[in-house]
């Protein structure tokens, strides 16, 4: 979608280094971390939040889960690789970036 950030990012046309990707998703730091491990996880197709999956949506998001799932092996909390998954949707529940993303918080 123009101008839309996360797809910029997304398609490389911002150039931030991606932390993991696959086929439906990618993942990279966030500017602002709100933990000592803060990572966006972003699907490379435009989707302005959660309350815009369709029945089409099942790929995107086990893509999704899938960096999760390498992100918490990587960077989850040394016991027992915890971590938090943050989604705020809709402006009235601070979601900011109308791109959809999950926080990957860690290493508190
Ligand atoms: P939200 O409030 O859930 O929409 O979160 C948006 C997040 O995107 C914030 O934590 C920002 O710090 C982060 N963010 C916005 N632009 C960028 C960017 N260019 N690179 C990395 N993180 C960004
Ligand atoms: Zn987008």
């Amino acid at each position: 979608m123009i101008n839309c950030i996360f797809c910029k990012i997304a398609s490389h046309e911002i150039p931030v280094p991606f932390v993991a990707e696959n086929d439906y998703a990618v993942a990279f730091y966030d500017r602002s971390p709100q933990a000592p491990v803060h990572i966006l996880v972003i699907p490379r197709i435009h989707i302005a939040s959660i309350n815009d999956l369709t029945d089409q949506s099942g790929p995107v998001i086990v893509g999704m889960m899938d960096l999760v799932r390498q992100l918490a092996q990587i960077h989850g909390n040394s016991s027992d690789k915890g971590f938090n998954l943050k989604v705020n949707t809709g402006a009235s529940a601070g979601q900011e970036v109308f791109h959809m993303h999950w926080h990957f918080l860690a290493g508190k």
